[in-house]
């Protein structure tokens, strides 16, 4: 999907002034004990609901960390794990090996489920964001597409700065799953000396 569609597609800040149901004008009431527009003709309410995002914190097989320079907003020229938005009947890890391939054309397997998040996006409004650990194994096959103008595979120590506060969570957060698992993660600490 490109970011021009998505633009379009995918606004929850979109406020209705008139009934989509039946064309009469909205009024706002307190529905539920929030703030909704509601049509006191038809009974239709405007809910407003967080809109699923996959993310793909996604290594290769000798650990390195993926990471993308997206070429559109939200977020343009940041690096990035990859992911996007879930498409309807989308089993969200489904969604986010979509997402991976749509933007680099690379194959991965997802090892299991990071966490879910919630941000506020100032182009889309209100996103939920599930974020897989995804494991590829051929990643030499990579190729970007136009959401991305820069990718590549990265150790810790030298891998672009990456400022997108949700993206750091979600690296800080497997980090620290994979060293409570004593897993080979990306800095598990080495123990050293005596106590
Ligand atoms: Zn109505």
């Amino acid at each position: 999907m490109t970011a021009f569609s998505k633009k379009f597609r995918h606004n929850t800040m979109i406020s209705y002034s008139f009934c989509p149901v039946c064309g009469k004008p909205l009024s706002e009431g307190i529905i539920e004990g929030r703030s909704r527009m509601v049509c006191t003709d038809c009974g239709w309410i405007h809910y407003r609901n967080p809109l699923p995002v996959a993310v793909a914190y996604t290594v290769n097989r000798h650990n390195e960390l993926l990471v993308i320079r997206r070429a559109h907003e939200p977020a343009i020229h940041e690096w990035a794990l990859p992911g996007g938005f879930l498409e309807e009947g989308e089993e969200p890890h489904e969604g986010c090996l979509r997402e991976l391939m749509e933007e680099t054309s690379l194959d991965g397997q997802v090892e299991r489920l990071i966490g879910i998040y919630h941000r506020n996006v100032e182009l889309y409004g209100s996103l939920l964001v599930v974020a897989y650990k995804v494991v590829v194994d051929d990643h030499e096959r990579m190729a970007p597409n136009h959401e991305v103008s820069e990718a590549g595979f990265f150790t810790e120590y030298n891998r672009p700065q990456i400022n997108i506060p949700l993206h750091r969570l979600i690296i800080e957060e497997n980090r620290r799953f994979e060293a409570l698992a004593g897993t080979p993660g990306e800095t598990v600490p080495e123990i050293s000396g005596s106590f």
